[in-house]
Formats: C-alpha cells, structure tokens, sequence
C-alpha cells in the first residue's frame, strides 16, 4: 500500500534507512524548524555541558517522521556522548533493559523509540535508573532470595512515542524536557527538501521543491521520500533534472493529491462517509472496514486529517467534514448527527 511505503517507520529496506540516516542533520545549527524547541535544548545541552552532567531526560511525542530520532542523534553528538538506541517493543524483559542501562558511559544518551508501548515489569525499572541513576533487583527466590544494587553512570533517557496520553504518569513526571513536535510549516518543508536537493546533487527548478513540499503532509520524512521517487522519476522519463512538470507526474503515479493526501487518507475519509453516512463511528469499526490496524490510523492517518479539517474526533466516534465531502467532491447531505451536542463533544477527545 502506498501509505506503508510512503510513511512507514520501518525502512522500507536497507536504501530507505540509508537515505534517511544520510539526510538526518548532525548539529542543532543543522536544525530545521521545530519551534522553541531547539533553544530549549541548546540551553539545556549548555549548562550540562559547564556542570559536567548528563542532560535532563526528554519527552518527545508527536505523529512519527517529524524529527524525534533525529533530535536523540543531534543530543548526543552536542554533548559529545554515545548514543543507544532501542525501543519500549525491543524490551521485552527487565533483563533486556539493565543490560543496556549498565553499559552506558557517563552523560551518554538512552534512546527509547515507542517508550509507550514498554510493559509494566520493564517500566518499574526505569524510575529508580531516571531519578537516582541505579537498578535494584531480586535475584534468586525463596529463602535465597537477595536485592542487588547497581548503581548507574548519569545518563540521559530520552523517550519517543506518537501517544503521550497512553504514558503512565509516573514515566511522563519523571522527564524534564517534555516537548509535543508539531507538523512542519511548508516554508521549513521547503527548506528541508531544499538541503536534501543540495545533499544528493539534484538540479532543480524552485518550483519544483515548492510543489513537493507542499504535498508532504507536514511531515520531513515524507519529504524525504516524494524527493527520492521524484528524482528516480526524473532520472527515467527525464534528465534527471526535478521539473514542476515530473515532479507533478510522479506525485501522480503516487497517487498523492494537492492537499498531500494518498489512498489511504482517502479511503479512510470515504469509508466514515459513505458506509457510515459522515458519522459519527468508532475508529476500531473503521478499522475493521478498512482492514487496517487501528495504531496505524490513530498514529498515522488521523493527526493529519485532523490537522486539516477533514475529520473530526467526538466522543461518539470519528467525523467527516464537510470539507472532507468537498475535497472527495462528494455531495454533502445534511445529516441528524449535525447537531449541537454532537459538535460540542468534539471538544473533548475519545
Ligand atoms: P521520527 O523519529 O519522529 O519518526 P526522524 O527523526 O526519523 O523522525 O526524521 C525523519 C527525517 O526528517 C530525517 O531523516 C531528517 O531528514 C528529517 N528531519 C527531522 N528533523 C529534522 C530537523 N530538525 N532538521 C532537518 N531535518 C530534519
């Protein structure tokens, strides 16, 4: 599916990775974008730098491809520290994650992709490591039974993860930079795919970038991607140059329309509509209509429907705008669900 490839975390094979770890910036003046955030950080990095300590445990959560990972790899290399990557998924048991914990050196970074989705066993054995930089276990049972201490070399945990409410609140208190990363403005899209043009040596038309970053719903990673299937268009039906015209053709062939949506964006939208009248219906129902994992439209899918106004979340279920009617160029028929109480439940989220 389009989608997947488009947008999925997982590389797409060992090109894709190479791609994306190639474009990743090194340094936080390398940054594009992401608000107050780097300043936070630069401050941050700073004086943990002059009081030789590890920097502070970070939070970021936010829809996947706007720049988490980069930010851990940026972190680590401003404070000239190693850096350990894994996920809450990879850690199925306390021993997977003491073994990383006690491996690290002074002031490195911890790096925890998903930290939502680490079970509870494993979870309790982050708290004393965040706060006090140590791990108490039990070791043996029965009348053998002994706690071991092992203490900690200062680290820095930081955590990513596209749901910050499924975070227990003992974990979310416990980091000190907590920072939602919102989609990119296409002025700093532009700029991205104008350092990747730059990065990969492509010759382009300005015009070109700009319709490209206009269509990559928020989302670097995605610019990332349209760039590379529009410059291997580019190579084969043109002379490799990025043309408004071969960039608009293989967006096409990519099934991508002007908002930046693809098929899946739009199948989900007509799904709400026309098996479920617009609305109001639960997103597993969607899910199950559509044959998609509901993570995937949660994660996925609906921050950006959201973000544009085609959809709607109410605690009744999930809504199509009349916007939505009208970029699917689907009449829009009134419907019972456009009353008041409804609207007003669209305040509060699912
Ligand atoms: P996430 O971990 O949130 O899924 P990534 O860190 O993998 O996202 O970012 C995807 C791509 O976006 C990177 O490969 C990089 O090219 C680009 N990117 C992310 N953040 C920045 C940034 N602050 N400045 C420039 N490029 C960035």
């Amino acid at each position: 599916m389009a989608r997947e490839k488009i947008i999925s975390k997982e590389s797409t094979g060992p090109e894709d990775e190479k791609f994306n770890t190639a474009l990743r910036p090194t340094r936080l003046e390398e940054c594009i974008g992401m608000g107050d955030l780097l300043e936070k950080l630069r401050i941050s990095i700073q004086a943990a730098r002059k009081r030789d300590e590890p920097m502070e445990h970070v939070l970021l959560h936010g829809p996947p491809g706007l720049g988490k990972t980069t930010l851990a790899y940026v972190i680590a290399h401003e404070m000239g520290t190693n850096i350990r990557v894994t996920s809450g998924p990879a850690l199925t048991r306390p021993g997977d994650l003491i073994g990383i914990l006690t491996n690290l050196e002074r002031r490195d970074v911890l790096f925890i992709d998903e930290i939502h989705r680490l079970s509870p066993a494993v979870e309790e054995y982050i708290y004393p490591a965040m706060e006090d930089y140590k791990v108490d276990f039990v070791v043996d049972s029965g009348m053998h039974s002994r706690t071991i201490n092992l203490p900690l070399k200062p680290f820095t945990l930081i955590g990513a993860t596209t749901r910050a409410g499924l975070l227990s609140p003992p974990l979310r208190t416990r980091f000190g930079i907590t920072h939602h990363l919102e989609f990119w403005s296409v002025e700093d899209l532009l700029h991205r795919c104008r350092m990747s043009a730059t990065m990969l040596g492509l010759e382009y038309e300005p015009k070109a970038l700009a319709a490209l970053a206009g269509r990559a719903r928020g989302t670097p990673r995605i610019a990332n991607r349209l760039l590379r299937r529009c410059r291997d268009y580019a190579q084969v039906r043109g002379d490799g140059r990025l043309t408004v015209e071969s960039v608009e053709q293989a967006l096409k062939l990519e099934k991508i329309d002007h908002l930046g949506l693809d098929e899946l964006d739009r199948r989900f939208l007509r799904v709400i509509i026309d098996t479920y009248k617009g609305g109001p219906v639960g997103i597993e129902t969607v899910a199950a209509t559509l044959g998609e994992e509901t993570d995937t439209l949660v994660d996925v899918v609906e921050p950006f429907l959201l973000q544009c106004g085609l959809l709607a979340r109410t605690r009744r279920g999930r809504l199509a705008t009349v916007k939505a009617y009208e970029h699917l160029k689907i009449t829009y028929v009134p419907r019972a669900a456009d009353d008041a109480n409804l609207f007003d439940a669209a305040a509060g989220e699912e």
